[in-house]
């Protein structure tokens, strides 16, 4: 079976722990043998961003690292056994961006993608060089290989001045608490949806929207044209899991985004701002809705079905993976 799913970091990459084991691969690590099941996820790249001379990417790093076992599940982000050297020695300079740490172990990821961005190599070819060493198990495509850079517009605690600053600045240093007036996906309106994206979408058996941040994670990778319409005009059906939970994002500070879009932080609010793919007068893009057990939402056009949505475990969210199959109508 050919899975498609669309993500962002953290809970995305645990989804995908949960997409292996439902089709009974190995959760972390790729399997010794062939196997009849295809996973292709396309990565947001929305949040990434040149620092000290190295590009770094988060979420294709957060999934490449956790499927790959070499995660830090404690911290949540970054490599396990990390050491800090470099930035303390980097912080001792002063050098900029004090406020966003890089784990050494990390670095030589961001040097090794660096070097190669700079010799010419596209930053698909750079991930699948990376996931060589890795073996995620699943093929990570970047969503475009164009820089796109999600900006948020806020009033500057200094001065009041409104700016656009980047993403991470936003979300790491001011831990998203100045309130944000708009995301803007810097870049999109020209960015070409990476090799092996839109085909994809067009080829699989089932599309599944991960649980991660609506807005600048799945909402960032939507940006990127073609692939709305490539989602809407697809033969598989499209199963979307809520990242809300009891009105909470589980993790994270995802209401903050939802409320600059005018998004209620709800699981009903999120599958409506999704939409039906059968709308067509609309730009829908969800056949199936899944949300917390015992909770209700009305999303027209769209199956809702509610089900344990706690990833606890690859065990709990292969579970979970599977009412997305089962509502998808396909069977692994
Ligand atoms: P990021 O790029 O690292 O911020 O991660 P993602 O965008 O992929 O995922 C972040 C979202 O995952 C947050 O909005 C959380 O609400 C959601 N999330 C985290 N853990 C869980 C979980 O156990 N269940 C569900 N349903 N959502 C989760
Ligand atoms: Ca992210």
């Amino acid at each position: 079976m050919k899975v498609t799913v669309i993500v962002g970091g953290v809970g995305g990459a645990r989804f995908l722990l949960g997409v292996k084991a439902a089709l009974g691969l190995p959760p972390v690590g790729a399997p010794d043998t062939e196997t009849k099941h295809q996973i292709t996820a396309v990565v947001n790249t929305g949040d990434d961003i040149w620092l000290h001379g190295l590009r770094i990417c988060p979420d294709l790093d957060t999934c490449m690292y956790t499927l790959g076992g070499g995660s830090d599940t404690e911290r949540g982000w970054g490599q396990r056994d990390e050491t800090w050297t470099v930035s303390n020695e980097l912080k001792a300079y002063g050098a900029d961006a004090d406020w966003f740490a890089l784990g050494d172990k990390d670095i030589a990821t961001h040097l090794i993608r660096s070097r190669m961005l700079r010799a010419g190599y596209p930053l698909s070819a750079v991930t699948e060089a990376l996931c060589d060493r890795w073996r995620p198990g699943v093929t990570l495509l970047p969503m475009s290989d164009d820089r796109v850079e999600t900006h948020v517009v806020v009033d500057l605690p200094s001065s009041g001045e409104r700016r656009a600053i980047h993403f991470q600045e936003w979300w790491v240093r001011y831990r998203a608490k100045l309130p944000a007036h708009a995301f803007v996906p810097v870049g999109a309106d020209e960015a070409k949806a990476g090799p092996g994206v839109l085909e994809a979408i067009a080829g699989a058996d089932v599309i599944l929207l991960a649980p991660s941040n609506p807005v600048v994670s799945i909402g960032t990778v939507l940006a990127v044209p073609g692939v709305k319409a490539a989602l809407r005009s697809a033969s598989a059906p499209v199963v979307g899991v809520s990242p809300i939970i009891g009105g909470r994002p589980l993790r994270g500070m995802a209401d903050a985004c939802l409320a600059a879009i005018g998004v209620d932080t709800t699981a009903e609010a999120v599958g409506r701002h999704y939409g039906a793919r059968k709308d067509d007068a609309a730009e829908g893009l969800l056949d199936g809705w899944l949300i917390a057990e015992g909770e209700r939402a009305d999303v027209p056009g769209v199956e809702v079905r509610d089900v344990p949505l706690i990833m606890s475990g690859p065990d709990a969210t292969a579970a979970m993976v599977r009412a997305a199959f089962d509502l998808a109508g396909v069977r692994p």
